[in-house]
């Protein structure tokens, strides 16, 4: 077997990634991870590519769709938004914002933006009168420049989700159970894009270990397939998930 790194035949000891390519397991510490695919980042793999400022490194066969601009994010999250209103999660009478930034663009304060597990967050507002809520809106999405197009659908199926559970004043859900649920607008989203570029992501969202964004994926997975969603939502939305 050729290794698709080097070229060379493989001896000893190799590695098979998510989307059959073989290597010699050496060249993992060679050549990082593009963010986007999990591909190793050389010619050989994916034609090279490029690391951003912020530090992302994403492949060459991903930036070919990247999302750089605020013109092109409309247009793929107004997608993006009808899919998701035809079952049940209506996200366009909102108006809001969209911005696209490096990591440190949605860190918290405080955190290290080298370690940060989100790829976007939704900025929410709520007025108030004499402690009584008047108005709650969204002010903007933010979400990482330069992702490639079928993963920026994804991470906007995610934000939407958390726009549409704070329009409909869904407030103090257990983290594992928002999060949870926006993963599943995402997985969602990419079942319907059906690539294998969104089958790796899809794979990644039921693989994740994280306490929150993985097992709270798969908690609500759960109830997802005894439940159908528009039972689920109706759950959410009667606080009695
Ligand atoms: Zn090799
Ligand atoms: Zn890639
Ligand atoms: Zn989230």
């Amino acid at each position: 077997m050729r290794c698709a790194v080097c070229g060379g035949f493989i001896a000893g000891r190799y590695i098979t990634d998510a989307w059959g390519n073989s290597y010699c397991a050496r060249h993992q510490d060679e050549y990082p991870p593009c963010r986007a695919c999990q591909r190793l980042v050389c010619q050989g793999v994916t034609g090279g590519g490029v690391r951003y400022n912020d530090g992302r490194v994403y492949c060459r066969l991903c930036r070919a769709t990247a999302i750089d601009t605020p013109a092109q994010a409309r247009a793929i999250t107004q997608r993006v938004q009808a899919q998701m209103a035809r079952y049940g999660v209506d996200t366009r009478p909102y108006s809001f914002g969209l911005e696209m930034v490096p990591l440190s663009g949605i860190a918290e304060p405080g955190e290290d933006p080298a370690r940060i597990h989100r790829r976007g967050r939704a900025e929410t507002e709520i007025r108030t009168v004499n402690g009584q809520e008047t108005e709650r809106r969204v002010r903007v999405i933010r979400l990482l420049g330069g992702m490639p197009e079928t993963l920026f659908a994804g991470v906007m199926a995610h934000e939407l989700g958390h726009v549409w559970l704070f329009m409909h004043r869904v407030d103090g859900l257990a983290p594992p159970l928002e999060e949870g649920l926006c993963n599943l607008f995402a997985y969602l989203t990419y079942q319907e894009i059906g690539t294998p570029e969104a089958h790796i992501h899809i794979r990644h969202i039921e693989e994740d270990p994280h306490p929150i964004y993985g097992a709270g994926f798969r908690q609500v997975w759960q109830r997802y397939q005894q439940m159908g969603l528009a039972p689920l939502l109706r759950a959410v939305l009667t606080g009695t998930v």
